[in-house]
């Protein structure tokens, strides 16, 4: 609109505008050469998967595996999907980009599960533009009969802003869950959606965000937060976790609190897939290499 170029130009006054323009193209220009290496990065295999274990605190059992996509870059390295899961979702590449996560997750568990592992689930972020794409439910079999992995190891992960329509939200996740899939609410906690869906729909888990967490040692306000979270995962029958648990304070106020199952960086950071199998397979290895020094 002229008026407000023109507008922009007075106010600012020349050098002002030319900055902010340069600025601006400067951020654009970086946004676009992205977008672009974005689209090559499934077909030149540049995308990966980490998994970052779910523990039983009681016994450090793990319970489950968060699959968490990574983009290495062939120029800038590493970059983390807080960055290029939005750029994938601004320009449509996130179903692209979601079913391969989607596919590599179920495959990797499907795997483990039959190289003798344990038999626990793997859990995989979608989307808003997931969650509402057409026909979720069939591409989501798809891929599990691909793969082979049986619905009952998938858990999807979703958000509260996911669940403003209950009505719409309800029946994406009864077509889910009737198949044998697993819903978990991510992040909970920090989402302005109303409570009262949390008893109309089918929700397995709840995930406290990390920001309760952080600083519940110091803050009695987070503490009560989390402590209300979890008691009315019981009341409600939901299974319920903590993430972002760094620190043994921070653990044992989780146990005091009765929540058992934990994620975070005190037990493991996401880890690639062979440093994931060290952990699955040690004991099995383990009793191999006894095997071979009784003989
Ligand atoms: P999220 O689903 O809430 O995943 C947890 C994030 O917290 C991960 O960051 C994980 O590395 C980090 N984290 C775990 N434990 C700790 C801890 O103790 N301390 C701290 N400071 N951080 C911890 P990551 O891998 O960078 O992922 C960020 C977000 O990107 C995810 O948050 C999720 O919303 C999104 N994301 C990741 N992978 C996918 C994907 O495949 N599809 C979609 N749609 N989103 C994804
Ligand atoms: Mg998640
Ligand atoms: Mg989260
Ligand atoms: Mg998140």
């Amino acid at each position: 609109n002229a008026d407000t170029a023109m507008y922009e130009v007075k106010k600012n006054g020349k050098n002002g505008f030319q900055f902010y323009s340069h600025e601006l193209n400067e951020h654009l220009q970086e946004k676009i050469e992205l977008e672009n290496d974005l689209r090559k990065a499934i077909p030149n295999d540049e995308l990966f998967v980490y998994y970052q274990p779910q523990i039983r605190a009681e016994d450090s059992q793990m319970i489950g595996v968060e699959a968490l996509v990574r983009w290495g870059h062939p120029t800038k390295g590493t970059i983390s999907p807080g960055v290029f899961i939005p750029i994938a979702e601004e320009t449509g590449m996130i179903y692209e980009l979601g079913t391969w996560v989607l596919r590599e997750a179920c495959r990797q568990m499907k795997q483990w599960h039959d190289a003798g592992g344990p038999l626990i689930p793997i859990s995989v972020n979608l989307s808003t533009q997931q969650f509402h794409q057409t026909h979720l439910i069939d591409y989501i079999k798809d891929i599990l009969e691909e793969t082979g992995l049986e619905p009952q190891y998938l858990e999807l992960e979703i958000t509260e802003s996911m669940m403003m329509d209950p009505t719409i939200s309800s029946h994406i996740l009864n077509e889910l869950t009737a198949y044998g899939i697993r819903i978990s609410l991510d992040d909970f906690g920090t989402g302005y959606s109303s409570l009262s869906y949390l008893k109309l729909l089918p929700i397995h888990k709840l995930k406290i965000d990390r920001s309760f967490i952080r600083d519940i040692t110091e803050n009695d306000n987070d503490k009560a937060i989390v402590s209300t979270i979890i008691s009315m995962a019981q009341y409600l029958k939901m299974d319920v976790i903590a993430e972002g648990i760094e620190t043994k304070e921070q653990l044992d106020i989780l146990m005091d609190n009765d929540c058992q199952k934990i994620q975070g960086y005190y037990f493991s950071r996401p880890l690639p897939a062979d440093e994931v199998e060290d952990v699955f397979f040690a004991p099995l290895r383990l009793k191999e290499k006894r095997r071979l020094t009784d003989v």
